[in-house]
């Protein structure tokens, strides 16, 4: 590496290594929980309509308030809290994450979780703190409160469901977290259409709780729209960080007209549901795997006997892309994560994973 290059970048941004993303040919694509469905024909050609109106030659509306407003609708955000759009929830971290790192101020999350919330405590200049799950990837409340009380994290986040694990945590576990905080606690929602439960309608009742979700997982991830929901004091705050037009021109026409179809997502969500339940119930029925509960719109699994890897490439070599979690280690070892896709491609799947496990 050049000698500049090395005495320039901080020495933790070299040690990091890009988030990598496969180059896929055609392969059935079950590794980034993308909603398989597009949009049915006859709103994609009303979508493009929309869209050749767009004014592109101008800067985008930067309140994105037609956005929000459909957005409030349909996530029920209550009436007396505000909405903080990212482009992507990524980016709603990253700016949680500017608003309030200092040195050694701390961001904490159960682990095994979502990796974006160590990477971005890292280009914030942020300790991060994983505190371990159970060996069911319950919390260990325990655990997790005395982290509170010796590390007083500025912010704790948990996915709720949690990502990789794919399981709720207690709601119980979850309040006692947030009543013990004095930080800020993130309840990541980015599964809500496959969980169907929400710490939405608590916000009033925390003045440290926000509430993040996103349209990715619900079929529009080639959007990048992420949204933030609580207190006009905390959003506030971090609107200031907010680069003035993240929410493009074309995102925001895009996710406003899917949005007034939300009944289209809602039945995919139900489609992608169902066949969570069926993929579970056939995977349960495999020897040599552990299969672990799932309320969000993908499922863990466990080889017992056997490499996760050498059945990993062997499902790629057959077409089929998973996510294989074993480099990871620790609580993921031998752990594969298989998104739920269309009733053909996950029949493709259990039927060639039968075979090479
Ligand atoms: C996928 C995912 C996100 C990221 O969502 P984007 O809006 O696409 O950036 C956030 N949190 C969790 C837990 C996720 O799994």
């Amino acid at each position: 590496m050049s000698n500049r290059v090395k005495q320039w970048v901080r020495p933790e941004i070299r040690a990091l290594s890009a988030y990598h993303v496969p180059e896929t040919g055609e392969v059935i694509k079950l590794d980034a929980m993308e909603n398989p469905y597009q949009l049915p024909d006859e709103l994609a050609t009303k979508l493009a309509a929309e869209l050749q109106r767009a004014p592109i030659n101008r800067y985008p509306d930067p309140a994105a308030s037609e956005l929000k407003d459909r957005l409030r609708g349909n996530m029920q955000v209550p009436a007396e809290m505000d909405i903080l759009l990212g482009n992507g929830s990524d980016e709603i971290i990253q700016m949680i994450a500017m608003s309030v790192s200092q040195p050694g101020r701390k961001i904490m999350a159960p682990e095994p979780g979502f990796v974006m919330y160590s990477m971005i405590a890292t280009f914030t200049s942020m300790d991060y703190l994983g505190v371990p799950l159970r060996d069911d990837f319950s919390l260990d409340i325990d655990a997790m409160l005395a982290a509170i009380e010796l590390h007083q994290p500025a912010v704790i986040f948990l996915a709720y469901p949690n990502n990789p694990t794919g399981n709720l945590f207690d709601e119980k576990d979850v309040i006692s977290i947030i009543e013990k905080a004095e930080g800020l606690v993130v309840l990541d929602e980015a599964y809500h259409p496959f969980a169907q439960t929400s710490f939405m309608s608590k916000l009033g009742q925390y003045d440290n709780l926000v509430v993040m979700r996103t349209v990715s997982k619900m079929g529009l991830a080639g959007l990048r729209l992420g949204l933030l929901a609580g207190s006009k004091a905390w959003l506030g705050e971090f609107d200031k960080v907010r680069l003035p037009y993240n929410i493009n021109v074309l995102t925001q026409v895009g996710a406003r007209f899917a949005l007034e179809h939300s009944d289209v997502f809602a039945g995919q969500a139900a489609e992608i549901r169902e066949q969570r339940e069926q993929v579970y119930a056939q995977l349960e029925n495999m020897p040599g795997i552990k299969v672990y509960p799932s309320a969000a719109n993908f499922i863990l699994v466990r080889v017992l006997d056997g490499d996760a890897t050498v059945i990993f490439r062997q499902l790629l070599e057959a077409g089929i892309l998973i996510k294989n979690l074993s480099g990871a280690g620790g609580q993921l070892a031998n752990c594969l994560r298989i998104t739920i896709g269309k009733p053909e491609e996950n029949q493709r799947f259990l039927e060639t994973f039968k075979k090479l496990i």
